[in-house]
């Protein structure tokens, strides 16, 4: 998978890391973060709504919810779409990335716009750490486990999300790609089994992402819940109007993975 580059819009280092955005000539603008494609405006909501949804949809009234990274602001743009969400938290480690997204992906960063957001700068472990608020979602919407991500994706801090969550709470994780990471994933699942009673792999099909696919954890603290159907949805006609890429039949088909995935994370 190649992207063509029309201009280099911006280059620099932040804090924490290397951060371009440039305008491609079919996938419109482009976040990368370390040499890792983040985001496209071609193709980024195949992913903000699948980790946002298929989260939201199995709460039966999410009203505080929290995004770990998301600094682009897609996840908060998708979790407003649910009229029971009263605060939405953002947590990212890096400002660079919110400031350029405001900049350069507005489709994005409108997310920032809504009234119920607050925004805090800093590394989510330690947000959870500190922090003795809870929430009914929490969202880690991180990059890959190799840089600032990386303690976002082992044991310790599942347990931190199990700790911020309420009664019933759910978390959704960003959990990489059965073709290139099936020994991560199961090692993912295995160490979100040990913490919450429900922890399942479902995945989206996104063409920018390698292998033109990535999958998410979710997991909820409520061990009668079934997170493969949705708890809610939506009327065809709104799903039409709020959506590009979810639907209730797209958030039980996330479930449905080939063989050699469903036998790896048996
Ligand atoms: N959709 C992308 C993906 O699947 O790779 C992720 C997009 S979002 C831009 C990733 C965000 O995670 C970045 O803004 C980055 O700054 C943030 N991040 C990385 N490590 C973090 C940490 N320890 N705490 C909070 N945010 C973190």
């Amino acid at each position: 998978m190649t992207l063509k580059v029309n201009q280099i819009v911006h280059h620099e280092k932040s804090k924490y890391q290397d951060v371009l955005i440039f305008e491609s000539s079919d996938y419109g603008m482009v976040l990368v973060l370390d040499n890792v494609i983040q985001c496209t405006e071609r193709d980024e909501f195949a992913y903000q709504e699948m980790i946002t949804h298929l989260g939201m949809f199995s709460h039966p009234n999410p009203k505080r919810v929290l995004v770990i990274g998301g600094g682009d602001g897609g996840v908060l743009r998708e979790i407003v779409k649910h009229e029971s969400v009263e605060e939405a938290v953002l947590c990212d480690i890096d400002e660079a990335v919110i400031r350029l997204s405001k900049k350069y992906l507005p489709g994005m960063s409108v997310g920032f716009q809504h009234p119920n957001v607050k925004v805090h700068i800093g590394d989510g472990f330690k947000f959870l750490e500190d922090k003795k608020d809870t929430f009914d979602v929490i969202i880690t919407d991180s990059s890959d486990p190799e840089g600032p991500a990386e303690s976002l994706f082992k044991k310790p801090y599942f347990e931190l999300l199990f700790g911020a969550l309420r009664e019933g709470g759910v978390m959704t994780t960003q959990a990489e790609n059965p073709w290139l990471h099936m020994k991560l994933i199961a090692e993912l699942k295995k160490s979100c089994g040990e913490v919450f009673p429900v922890a399942e792999y479902g995945w989206t099909t996104i063409p920018t992402y390698p292998a033109g696919q990535i999958g998410f954890m979710v997991c909820c603290k409520d061990s009668s819940r079934n997170v493969k159907k949705p708890l809610r949805s939506l009327s065809e006609q709104e799903e039409d109007k709020q959506f590009r890429y979810y639907s209730k039949q797209v958030h039980e088909a996330a479930y449905v993975l080939p063989k050699f995935a469903e036998k790896a994370l048996r």
